[in-house]
């Protein structure tokens, strides 16, 4: 097992963000969450597989510094063990989340751009939502994504192979901003005599017992979103990206979220638009060109399982995205191993996260799957510009699951199939790494 570092590292020094984007020393500083319950499995592993990837893709040329940081029950064990439970629910909600998610630890996140997370568990007590949403929250990072595709796990589509589509999720707005008023109480009776007196709303049916929640998107916000889509897409080679939404219905959400995206399109030489593609091109996207085209939700929820190659890259706001992107990945049978990160595009700051929770049941019990963070770290080091090393992650996952070496989670799925712990199914995916697969 990895030894845990919790000083700074002194041999290793930090990503920066330079005019030209991510500048990466040999040896970065990349700071780590371990997480809580199942956490405690499954990033020692992670920290291993990726040591190991590195280390073979670069020959001790480059290793990461991993620097360890605190949040979650771990924080609050670490710095305030004096405290009880009951304690700590007395404490008001400000105060008590930064007992679970230090300053120290956004600061040194902050300072060194890149890092890496386990689950954490939600707080006791009222009035926290989550460590997850507050880290986003406070560092900005903007777009949520989800890259899915097929790593050969068991799944329910005939072809999963056929689906690759990397989500761009809008992580601060939507309904998801959390503006809402519980139905019956002053605030909401408030807010709806508001809306009927002073702004001449007539369609709310029922307006006693009624809760009311608030649906903020921004032309910032979504311009923000759909430019890190289009430029991941001319990064990575991509064809197309789409835009999903619900603008039929919700025109000055939704839609004006699609109309703004195809003004950022506008701004790209490599961008043509679907119609385009039709008139000027034939249907064939041309060589270097990406068609940027939009889908109303729910057709895009058919088209992904009925004609999913004709998806790439998709851009959509919080609430679509979050089922979009847990869809897709049961598509391909891997909604328990889905990677993922929180970015911010414009500061460089990017967490890199296990997508599953904290599974308490299962914790300390070295047998659940540490394949959600596993490929999160992949993609992290593809963000880093690692790219041998995130593929080799990616051969080592692929060879091991098409070997049927695999954890409990996989093995009652596959007919065949050996049982691992966590610990071996990482050692299977490091003696699977292979160049160039
Ligand atoms: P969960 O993902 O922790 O567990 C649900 C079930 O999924 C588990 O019982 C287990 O059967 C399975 N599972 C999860 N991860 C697995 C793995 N790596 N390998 C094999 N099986 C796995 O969801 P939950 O029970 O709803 O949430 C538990 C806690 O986690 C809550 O406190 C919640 O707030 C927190 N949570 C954190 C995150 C995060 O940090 N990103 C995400 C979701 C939930």
């Amino acid at each position: 097992m990895i030894e845990e570092s919790s000083s700074i590292p002194t041999n290793g020094s930090s990503i920066e963000l330079t005019t030209q984007g991510l500048s990466v020393p040999n040896y970065p500083i990349i700071p780590y969450i371990r997480g809580d319950g199942i956490g405690t499995d499954v990033t020692p592993v992670m920290l291993k597989v990726v040591d190991a990837a590195v280390a073979k893709a670069y020959d001790g040329k480059k290793k990461i510094q991993w620097f360890k940081v605190w949040a979650g029950d771990e924080a609050v064990a670490k710095n305030h063990s004096e405290l009880s439970e009951d304690e700590i629910k007395e404490i008001p909600p400000d105060e008590r989340q930064k007992l679970y998610l230090p300053d120290e630890t956004v600061a040194v996140i902050r300072k060194h751009l890149v890092a890496i997370k386990g689950p954490l568990t939600t707080p006791v007590g009222g009035g926290i939502r989550s460590l997850n949403v507050a880290l986003r929250k406070v560092l900005d990072l903007y777009a949520c994504v989800r890259p899915v595709r097929h790593i050969g796990t068991p799944a329910p589509v005939k072809r999963p192979q056929d689906l690759d589509i990397v989500f761009f999720r809008e992580n601060t707005e939507d309904v998801y901003a959390g503006i809402e008023w519980r139905a019956g109480t002053p605030a909401a009776k408030k807010v709806i005599n508001w809306l009927e007196q002073e702004m001449g709303v007539t369609s709310i049916r029922f307006t006693e017992m009624c809760g009311i929640g608030v649906k903020p998107v921004s032309e910032q916000g979504s311009k923000r979103l759909i430019r890190a889509a289009i430029e991941y897409a001319i990064k990575n080679n991509r064809t197309s990206v789409t835009m999903a939404h619900k603008g039929n219905i919700m025109k000055f959400t939704e839609g004006a979220f699609r109309d703004w995206g195809y003004e950022v399109g506008e701004q790209y030489a490599q961008i043509i638009t679907e119609q385009a593609l039709f008139e000027t091109y034939g249907g064939t996207v041309p060589s270097g060109k990406i068609v940027l085209k939009d889908r109303i939700a729910d057709q895009f929820f058919q088209q992904m399982l009925l004609r999913p190659t004709e998806y790439d890259v998709v851009a959509t706001l919080n609430l679509n995205g979050d089922y979009m992107s847990d869809a897709a990945a049961a598509q391909v049978g891997g909604l328990g191993v889905a990677p993922g990160a929180n970015i911010n595009y414009k500061t460089g700051c990017a967490v890199f996260e296990a997508t599953h929770g904290t599974a308490p049941k299962h914790a300390g019990k070295n047998r659940v799957n540490p394949g959600s963070i596993i490929l999160s770290a992949s993609e992290m080091l593809q963000y880093m510009g690692w790219n041998e090393a995130a593929r080799l992650i990616l051969s080592g996952i692929k060879g091991a699951i098409s070997s049927k070496l695999v954890t409990y989670d996989l093995e009652r799925q596959m007919e065949g199939a050996t049982l691992l712990s966590c610990s071996q199914f990482g050692d299977e995916i490091i003696s699977n790494m292979q160049e160039g697969k």
